[in-house]
């Protein structure tokens, strides 16, 4: 079993090294294309303006690509082992000795503890965590950008570039693959399906931005966004209220995650590759009130009143207006003294009372 578990590592490790290679070399290729090809043809017909566009756009988007990669990849996602001296108050791992802070989880493919774990990725060879989140979300959107462009833009310039004027359409390439590779011979007929994968790929990077997008609206990481909605259904069922103890609003989550809070900051620190560190330790998460956001979701969902008499079988619930919020299971800590100090909810006196009475 022990040397199984070693290979899977041994092979997950691998394919990281493989996804890491096919990255690199895809897109240095297309960007050699756009030098080689592309650049030189526009020059030609002495289309200035358009070179000067599409020279500053291309290597902003290149430039932002890499240096998020690099980060992502190379960045500690921050691990719970080196914080431990800080961290004795949380409850153990069941996998690994360390103790864990709000937000940890643990990593089957990395056999470690990651502050605000969000996933795995083999396209990193990286967890994505509470230091290398923000790098990861921009590399996929720049990459996002980027595909698109070399779909659309490179895909017509190339042909442009090889045939003197655009011969084949998107549709030619599922109908007429022969006639792509008489006209273009083998190296344009792979360059041309290079630029057409580069679509393929953007329209889904399209659908995983949206998908990280509406998570970190939320406040969620990934694994919170599964925990959170199990949770949220069981506590409905029994008449409470689940708030996400991370969610500060739309805009502030926003905020919080891309580090920015003036517009010129926005475009030195999000447009612009910024090594920035996000706001916080990653352990503690002071300015989390319970509160705000309780008060947020009866706006939306106008629920102030729930069954009366009715007892949270949740640990940390309190009443609020008869309806309980109710803190994760998961995030319940050894000490419920230095839990408050982390993220216990401001309550009423009275409140306060009856809540300490349900513990
Ligand atoms: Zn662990
Ligand atoms: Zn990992």
């Amino acid at each position: 079993m022990a040397w199984s578990v070693q290979t899977c590592k041994v092979l997950a490790l691998t394919m990281g090294y493989i996804c890491i290679a096919v990255f690199f070399t895809l897109t240095s290729y297309v960007v050699y294309v756009y030098y080689s090809t592309i650049a030189l043809s526009v020059l030609e017909k002495k289309a200035y303006k358009k070179f000067v566009f599409h020279f500053i756009f291309g290597n902003w988007l290149v430039i932002n690509v890499y240096f998020n990669y690099f980060m992502a990849w190379l960045s500690s996602p921050g691990l719970a082992k080196d914080y431990q001296n800080l961290a004795s108050q949380y409850r153990k791992c069941k996998k690994c000795p360390n103790n864990k802070p709000p937000r940890t989880h643990h990593c089957s493919w990395c056999n470690l503890c990651i502050l605000k774990f969000d996933h795995h990725c083999p396209w990193l060879n990286n967890c994505v965590g509470f230091y290398n989140h923000r790098y990861f979300f921009q590399f996929c959107c720049f990459m996002t950008l980027g595909c698109l462009y070399a779909g659309t833009f490179g895909y017509r310039e190339y042909q442009i570039g090889l045939l003197g004027e655009q011969v084949f359409s998107y549709k030619d390439s599922i109908f007429h693959p022969f006639n792509i590779l008489e006209t273009m011979d083998i190296p344009g007929f792979i360059t041309y399906y290079i630029f057409l994968a580069a679509l393929t790929i953007g329209v889904l990077l399209v659908g995983l931005v949206w998908w990280h997008g509406r998570m970190i609206s939320r406040g969620e990481t990934s694994l919170e966004r599964v925990l959170n909605q199990n949770y949220a259904q069981q506590c409905t069922d029994q008449g409470f209220v689940y708030v996400n103890p991370y969610d500060f609003g739309f805009v502030g989550n926003w905020k919080r995650f891309l580090g920015f809070q003036t517009i010129s900051e926005f475009v030195r620190r999000v447009l612009l590759p910024s090594t920035h560190k996000p706001e916080g330790d990653g352990i503690t998460w002071d300015g989390y009130n319970v509160n705000t956001n309780l008060g947020l979701h009866q706006q939306k969902s106008h629920q102030t009143t729930g069954p009366t008499g009715a007892q949270p079988n949740f640990p940390g619930g309190y009443p609020i207006n008869r309806r309980r919020v109710v803190t994760p299971p998961w995030e319940q800590q050894n000490n419920p003294m230095r839990t408050s100090a982390v993220y216990q909810p401001k309550t009423p006196p009275t409140e306060a009372k009856e809540s300490i009475k349900d513990r």
